[in-house]
């Protein structure tokens, strides 16, 4: 393609509200066999709800609602907010020593008690068991929710789950880039149950779930291995190396800055159907069609 037919098509992509940083991007699309999808925020409206919750004997929803909101209210989780919308405000206990460890989720004291609320795996590492009530969660992982498990004083306390719509416009991408002839993967920390149940919703090929912050590079990595480039679409700080590391990385204008500031591409919507149109006029583009 001609400097000028790059002008031309990356003009036209900013018409449609796909912003290439960086020019070069259009031509490396063409080298691209797979769309890596980061799950909450990209393919996710990234806004969950709180849908069902269920405490162990002896124990009232309010009062476990009140503790795990008081723990969730330090910090930024989009579980956080489904927790404390779901609380409803009002006054909150103080946290003390609060600690968050990525992937696992958060814990502090509340009421001189210890208040863990995370993955089952953070459960499972304290060796803390759920018994009847991880039969409950593993329902709900089915049905493509996160799952929260909340401990107090090292023991099972309650399961919840949330809900986080999927965006309008993301099936038909997943559609539209199959028909391309690209693979389509998520890369997803939550667990591989609700991934899977996502994935297998809108068709998605490979899934990489329960990924720690740092294993977002090494999952594009893994996807690079059959020889084609990896386009890599996320909206979180902790996409921000994949983005980076990845052939063409992707972002959501309406993600952090900083996957923004690591992206060649930049959707100024949130919805995937612009991945689509980037791969579009990149194709144009290089075939010098108008
Ligand atoms: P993702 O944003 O893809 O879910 P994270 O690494 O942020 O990945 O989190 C992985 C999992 O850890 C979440 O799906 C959730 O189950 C749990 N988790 C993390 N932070 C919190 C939190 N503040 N409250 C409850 N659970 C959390
Ligand atoms: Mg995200």
């Amino acid at each position: 393609a001609t400097p000028t037919s790059i002008m031309v098509g990356t003009g036209r992509a900013a018409e449609l509200g796909v912003l290439f940083r960086k020019g070069d991007a259009l031509q490396r699309l063409q080298d691209v066999g797979v769309v890596a999808l980061d799950k909450t925020g990209t393919i996710t409206e990234g806004r969950p709800v709180l849908t069902d919750m269920v405490v162990a004997d002896g124990w009232n929803r309010a009062e476990v609602l009140r503790l795990v909101a008081a723990v969730e209210a330090r910090s930024e989780h989009p579980v956080a907010r489904a927790i404390l919308a779901a609380h409803g405000g009002g006054d909150l206990p103080a946290a003390q020593g609060f600690a968050s460890e990525t992937g696992f989720g958060v814990r502090a004291d509340v009421d001189s008690h210890a208040v863990s609320v995370g993955a089952e795996r953070m459960m499972t590492q304290a060796g803390i068991s759920f018994d009847a009530l991880a039969g409950v969660a593993k329902d709900w992982a089915g049905d493509g929710k996160t799952t929260v498990f909340v401990a107090v004083d090292g023991h099972p306390v309650a399961v919840a789950a949330v809900s986080d719509p999927i965006k309008k416009g993301s099936r038909d991408a997943v559609i539209a880039l199959h028909d391309l002839g690209l693979s389509v993967a998520m890369i997803s920390g939550d667990s591989r149950a609700a991934a899977n149940a996502i994935a297998r919703d809108l068709g998605i090929d490979h899934v990489i779930a329960e990924v720690l912050p740092d294993g977002k590079v090494a999952a594009i990595d893994a996807l690079r291995q059959n020889g084609s480039g990896v386009a890599f679409v996320g909206d979180g700080i902790n996409d921000a190396p994949a983005l980076a590391r990845s052939d063409v990385g992707i972002a959501i204008g309406t993600g952090t800055d900083v996957a923004i500031e690591s992206a060649d591409v930049v959707l100024m919507t949130g919805d995937l159907r612009g991945v689509v149109n980037a791969f579009d006029i990149s194709q144009r583009t290089m075939r010098n069609i108008r």
